[in-house]
């Protein structure tokens, strides 16, 4: 919680969340994780290949889990958008290949339009090239490769590049699908218009990328659907990044909050070792990743308080790059299951959410006779931050259990015992009404858990 000093003028005890001791009654924090659990794991799925929602979403609906799904909306079916190259007519940028090497000054030029013209391999150098310059600095073999993909393009006939269009064959997922899906629960969120290494494109063809996606997706499945975006190849290009995060609330491939310890796939560094807040452990399950270092991953984020555990998987059952099997994701979605009392399972972006409302929010409380009230409030636009947080309040232990309000909404939690002193988990939605709590008969339900 960022301590900010709650000043309130309201007659009654006034109590800050960060002055005074936690067993005073009515003292209120805000919940680290959703529902008082010890961590949050997301499932998320790149690419939007078609076994992840034949295969993976039954079995994830069989155990009421939610995902993020990554989908690269040129090639859905009834997409407004699909690969083009944005800039000056490409035969004229061919012809200049002939007399200009390749050079720091047009080679995302060049590199944005080669992945139009000519055949599969010469599109193919754009990946190559974009390899090359964002992972390993060798930007004289980027230049290298793209002029040998031009020279090529200058000795072949022209043949333009075939329609990059999905057809609803069943290959492919439709809108329609989705649609539904999101109905459900399920995230989808951007994974650029064609999948590029973004690096490697101009500002016109990077900012294409990111624009038009959203706007498939704003769309088809709404607002909601336009909160998160992952990055092809999860670059940590700067220029790439930048531009990613200002047309989306969070991108998985970088997250820069300050109160975060971001562990990305390829890195080795041991969440545990982070004093950060929050630790952001991105794990890639892949073919060929064993069993138990997976459910290890798990183990480790019930255990340890402080961690995000976003899972990556790729393809399912044979289709998509380093699949895995429908059975390997029961066996495995069925221990999380069983670790569900320690662990939050959510959306890529709900997730996001909680974290930076938690870390932009204030509680303020007070107690009037026999009510106590709650103030909670965050600097975050409502319009994106919407998810309710799960707030601690220190009842009197005379109280059975507790009824909470929030204006229309009413609930009934049960009274629980840390260190000898009665407290309540409920959920209040930030910038709202202010939530009252009073004493209430014994024997109802506790906070919803899903
Ligand atoms: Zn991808």
């Amino acid at each position: 919680m960022t301590n900010k000093t709650c000043v309130f003028t309201i007659l009654g005890l006034l109590i800050s969340s960060s002055a005074l001791a936690a067993s005073q009654v009515g003292h209120t924090e805000i919940a680290k994780w959703q529902y008082g659990k010890s961590g949050a794991v997301s499932l998320t799925y790149d690419d939007g290949s078609i076994n992840q929602f034949r295969v993976a979403v039954p079995i994830m609906d069989s155990f009421g889990f939610p995902a993020t799904f990554f989908i690269i909306t040129g090639e859905i079916p009834g997409s407004q958008y699909h690969g083009t190259f944005i800039g000056r007519p490409t035969k004229a940028i061919i012809q200049e290949t002939a007399s200009v090497p390749t050079n720091q000054d047009n080679f995302l030029e060049r590199a944005s339009a080669i992945r139009f013209l000519g055949d599969q391999e010469t599109r193919d150098s754009q990946t190559q090239a974009g390899e090359l310059y964002d992972e390993s600095n060798k930007f004289d073999q980027g230049y290298q490769l793209i002029d040998e993909a031009y020279a090529k393009l200058r000795r072949d006939v022209f043949k333009p590049a075939p329609e990059h269009e999905g057809s609803a064959d069943g290959k492919h997922i439709t809108w329609d699908e989705l649609s539904a899906l999101a109905g459900r629960g399920y995230e989808f969120a951007s994974h650029t218009v064609t999948h590029p290494r973004l690096a490697v494109l101009d500002d016109a063809n990077l900012v294409y990328e990111l624009e038009k996606s959203r706007q498939d997706i704003l769309d088809h499945l709404g607002f909601k659907h336009t909160f998160s975006v992952e990055c092809p190849y999860g670059t940590e290009n700067e220029r790439a990044v930048r531009t990613a995060l200002a047309r989306y609330q969070v991108a998985r491939n970088h997250m820069p909050d300050p109160y975060v310890e971001d562990i990305d796939r390829g890195s080795d560094m041991d969440p545990v070792g982070s004093s950060k807040e929050y630790v952001r452990w991105q794990r890639g399950a892949l073919t060929e990743t064993p069993m138990p270092v997976m459910k290890s991953w798990i183990d480790t984020t019930a255990t340890r308080g402080n961690i995000w555990l976003a899972l990556v998987f790729h393809g399912v059952d044979g289709i998509g790059w380093k699949p895995t099997t429908g059975a390997e994701l029961r066996e495995y979605f069925g221990y999380i299951k069983r670790k569900q009392d320690k662990l939050w399972v959510a959306t890529f972006q709900d997730v996001a959410k909680y974290m930076r409302e938690r870390m932009h929010g204030n509680v303020a409380s007070y107690r009037d006779g026999d009510v106590i009230s709650v103030v909670l409030r965050d600097d975050l636009t409502d319009l994106s931050y919407d998810i309710p947080l799960t707030l601690k309040t220190f009842v009197p232990s005379e109280w059975p259990a507790v009824e909470v309000r929030q204006g229309a909404r009413t609930t009934r939690v049960k009274v629980a015992r840390d260190k000898g002193n009665n407290f309540v988990l409920y959920q209040a939605v930030p910038n709202a009404e202010v939530v009252t709590l009073v004493s209430a008969q014994a024997g109802m339900q506790q906070i919803q858990t899903r």
